[in-house]
């Protein structure tokens, strides 16, 4: 496992950034730690993170903790790790629940179509019977992408076609899982409206359409978040949060960026567990998130 994201995140800017300061054999000294604190911002891990980071480490350098840049690095990598663990709480499915609602959201291109398609594996893998609802109604071709997805996997798809009222296609979808006794229903939702307000708004709707079926539902609202956006990928959280209550986050792209850093910002402003991890584009490319190894994807 740790061997795959060091092969998908290893060369990335973002593991660059962190592990050149380090490749260079450098000096236990403030330059060091201004490198650090460079290297650090450059991949966006955030400003207020960052300097919590750096002058804790400076600290523990003025009081001759560390022995030389090594034992600096060690340290550095159990602080990212601590950050990062109170979020690596992976997605649980009920298997009581039927079936068990998962509402994914997120802007359009984050890759939200893709990760719906790589949690269907996942899922069907796990030995789970699955449905998908085609609830991005707004833009052309997402109920295509979908349904077609579907037929070759082999799971079957809800869909009222294009401009159809998303809400009425959830609760459809909702219904017919229930009635056909699936386990995991996975409701694609748009990622564009008219209007930021129009969207939130039929999120909303979407959320308590389904909670007429079931008043738990949706089990899970997992906000799909681009990787590469960087700090805007902390409004998007924002705003999503605000609309539907956010349950769970996956981090897409993360190979190939230099702004992964986004991940650790997440966690330190929102807390919220991120259940998954995009890093490639294959079906197996989406990984529960791993503290763990995602930070020594990153370090040298
Ligand atoms: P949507 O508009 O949010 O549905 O976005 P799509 O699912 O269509 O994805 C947009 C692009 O991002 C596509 O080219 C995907 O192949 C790509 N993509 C999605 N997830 C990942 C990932 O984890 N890594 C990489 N490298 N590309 C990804």
């Amino acid at each position: 496992n740790k061997a795959a994201w060091r092969e998908r995140l290893g060369g990335t800017a973002l593991a660059r950034s962190i592990g050149s300061v380090f490749s260079r054999n450098p000096r236990l000294d403030d330059d060091l730690l201004d490198e650090i604190e460079t290297a650090l911002i450059t991949a966006d891990v955030g400003v207020t993170a960052t300097t919590q980071l750096v002058e804790s480490l400076r600290k523990r350098m003025k009081a001759r903790e560390f022995a030389d840049a090594q034992g600096l690095l060690t340290a550095l990598r159990a602080d990212l790790i601590a950050m990062l663990k109170p979020v690596a709480v992976p997605l649980e499915i009920d298997a009581g629940t039927q079936p068990f609602v998962l509402l994914t959201v997120g802007v359009n291109g984050v890759g939200k179509t893709t990760t719906i398609g790589k949690l269907a594996h996942r899922f069907k893998s796990e030995g789970r019977t699955l449905m998908l609802a085609a609830g991005d109604t707004f833009r052309a071709a997402a109920v295509a992408q979908l349904q077609a997805w579907g037929e070759r996997n082999g799971v079957a798809v809800i869909a009222q076609g294009q401009n159809a009222d998303a809400a009425s296609v959830a609760y459809d979808a909702v219904q017919a899982a229930k009635a056909r006794g699936i386990q995991v229903l996975i409701a694609d939702t748009a990622g564009r409206l008219h209007t930021q307000q129009g969207l939130m708004a039929e999120l909303g709707k979407i959320k308590r359409v389904i909670q007429k079926l079931d008043a738990d539902a949706p089990h899970e609202v997992l906000l799909v978040i681009d990787g590469t956006t960087g700090q805007n990928a902390l409004n998007q959280l924002r705003q999503f949060k605000a609309a539907v209550g956010v349950t769970g986050l996956v981090v897409t792209k993360l190979d190939g960026t230099a702004k992964g850093g986004v991940v650790f910002a997440l966690a330190r402003e929102f807390g919220i567990p991120i259940r998954f991890a995009g890093i490639g584009e294959r079906p197996e490319d989406l990984r529960v998130f791993d503290a763990e190894a995602f930070v020594d994807a990153l370090l040298p």
